[in-house]
């Protein structure tokens, strides 16, 4: 075997000792580490006081060099710079280099996460530094969202993905593998939300319906209505909707990018009116007046775009985050016990401001980066789908006028041309010609093992280096719970729940896509679906606290503790 990690740590912890022997040195170091580890209180210890409302925001997949770009494009100091805060450290348990899904199950669970699950605990564990901030494996991990509307407090997402997209879905549902949108979709309109505004109404409905693609028949829109939200699905309904409950779903996906919204997505709202109308309507709930509301808010797409390496899109959509981040902060000033607390989950492409092709960084002024960005007013995406089928003349058209490009090569027309004529993707041909022009590296098309940004404004705001882990923990003691006691409260395992009581329990399998756990005690029978906050029993429906949550790795069910009182009840 050749160089071991294990051999450095240990000579370092050596040199350390060391040093802690022979110097005063060491007081600075555990200083340093005592300060770097943040100030996230440990359960039960005396931390910073409690906060009425919380507003966490997160830009997806935004590293460090995303800021100055908008800064520099936008020629005025964004919202964000006022309260720059720190750092956030985003690995998770089996990368260093995490994913959405176990960035988002850090931040609204307090434990590191494996790839692809969803407020779940980590079932591949092989970072050691994740070792302490591991749940057992597979089991649903209660989150900030769930602590927070057990408080009292009113409760809302805000996403331009489709909501049941990772980031939003880990604040709101629990499911082993991100991409089954469908069960994490059934969760949240279960989960007793006050304001939901996103996209992904595709995945609300039956197949039956025309727009619906679930295979289990549910028609989930009529559900919510039946919840009593109004249901709006355009920004003029957003912006006269009242009322405490109200669900929005914009598109059947995804929304746009921000910059393409006029062209293709008009009806559509942006992201600061939806996180100013969630904020409105939120502090206007009765709950909140008394206890308090938490929202989540992401700004999704700036990672699509640095997956796609197109800056455009990357440019667009951080500076509608930018505008969100804004909303909440001025809502905060107002306010004065609202703490808003903005992050970003990893980062995506590695891009750079300066590229390998461009030796003359030191002589870099504003022609280059700013000027080739400022003349773009779609992203790649929109100009994929405005040179559908194009001509040569309408190819320059539209580079030009689009994107600002009016000296394209021989090559880079040849490129689009026939690209177009092959019907293949556009984006991946047209994103070089941009990033060259405004000299925008970039060294991935996946995530980056970076640092991000912490920016945070309110009573208390948490400073320096932190972990995603204790972020999450901290706000939930801010807002008065913990996560152990609430675990406890959410989710019992099945058996522990019902053996003690001398109920048996089964799961009923005859609709294979609606699954149910049935359990009796001598004759009685109750029936609690997978994926819903309800009990049938004696012809009555009786509404939980919590999740029905199946661990289907696991073969165990997860019920709120208070089942087990409404089943002794229910039970004779
Ligand atoms: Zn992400």
């Amino acid at each position: 075997m050749g160089f071991s990690y294990k051999l450095v740590e240990e000579e370092v912890m050596r040199l350390r000792c060391t040093i802690a022997v022979n110097s005063t040195l060491v007081l600075a170091g555990l200083l340093f580490f005592a300060t770097a580890a943040g100030t996230a209180p440990k359960d039960g210890a005396a931390g910073p006081k409690p906060v009425k409302n919380v507003i966490l925001m997160l830009s997806d997949g935004t590293g460090p060099e995303g800021w100055p770009l908008i800064r520099w494009i936008k020629g005025a100091p964004l919202n964000v710079d006022t309260i720059l805060a720190g750092a956030v450290r985003t690995y998770g348990a089996d990368s260093i280099i995490t994913d959405s899904a176990p960035g988002a199950t850090a931040y609204a669970t307090g434990f590191k996460g494996t790839d692809k699950g969803i407020s779940v605990g980590a079932w591949n564990v092989t970072i050691d530094a994740a070792k302490e901030m591991i749940a057992p494996k597979y089991v649903p991990l209660a989150t900030l969202l769930e602590g927070a509307r057990l408080s009292g407090r009113a409760t809302g997402i805000v996403a331009t993905s489709n909501v049941q997209h990772a980031t939003p879905a880990a604040f709101s549902s629990h499911w082993h593998d991100r991409s089954n949108y469908y069960e994490l979709g059934e969760q949240q309109v279960y989960q007793g939300m006050d304001v939901v505004l996103s996209g992904g109404s595709q995945y609300l409905l039956p197949k039956s319906i025309q727009g619906g693609k679930r295979e289990d028949g549910e028609n989930l829109v009529a559900v919510i209505k039946s919840k009593g939200y109004t249901y709006v699905t355009t920004k003029d309904e957003l912006a006269v909707v009242k009322g405490t409950k109200v669900w929005g779903a914009f598109a059947p996906d995804a929304m746009a990018y921000d910059i393409d919204r006029d062209e293709f997505a008009p009806t559509e709202p942006a992201l600061a009116e939806m996180t100013g109308k969630a904020i409105d309507l939120l502090s206007a709930n009765p709950k909140a007046k008394k206890d308090g509301f938490f929202l989540f808010v992401e700004g999704s797409k700036v990672d699509w775009a640095a997956h796609a390496n197109d800056p455009a899109g990357i440019v667009s959509d951080l500076l509608a985050f930018d505008e969100a981040v804004g909303a909440a902060v001025d809502f905060a000033k107002k306010d004065g016990d609202t703490l808003v607390v903005v992050v970003a989950d990893h980062g995506t492409g590695g891009i750079t401001i300066g590229t390998k092709e461009y030796s003359k960084y030191s002589t870099t002024d504003d022609d280059y980066v700013v000027g080739p960005m400022r003349k773009v007013q779609v992203t790649a995406e929109g100009i994929e789908k405005l040179l559908a089928g194009a001509d040569d003349q309408k190819i320059k058209a539209v580079m030009a006028s689009k994107w600002g490009i009016a000296d394209l090569r021989d090559a880079e027309f040849e490129a689009i041309s026939t690209t177009i004529a092959e019907k293949k993707p556009l984006s991946p041909i047209v994103v070089p010609m941009l990033s060259s022009r405004a000299r925008l590296g970039w060294t991935t098309g996946g995530h980056t093992g970076a640092d991000v940004f912490l920016f945070s404004y309110g009573p208390e705001r948490p400073i320096g280096l932190w972990q995603n882990t204790d972020i999450g923990r901290s706000l939930a003691s801010r807002m008065g719970f913990d996560f152990k006691s609430l675990n406890e409260r959410l989710f019992v395992e099945d058996g522990a729940a019902f053996t003690p009581e001398g109920f048996t329990f089964t799961v009923d399998k005859s609709d294979a896509t609606n699954p149910v756990l049935v359990v009796s005690r001598g004759a009685s029978k109750a029936r609690l679906p997978f994926s819903k906050n309800v009990v049938l029993v004696n012809g009555k429906t009786i509404e939980l606290e919590g999740l029905v949550v199946s661990a289907e790795k696991l073969d165990k069910v997860y019920v709120p503790a208070q089942a087990v009182k409404v089943l002794k009840a229910e039970l004779k």
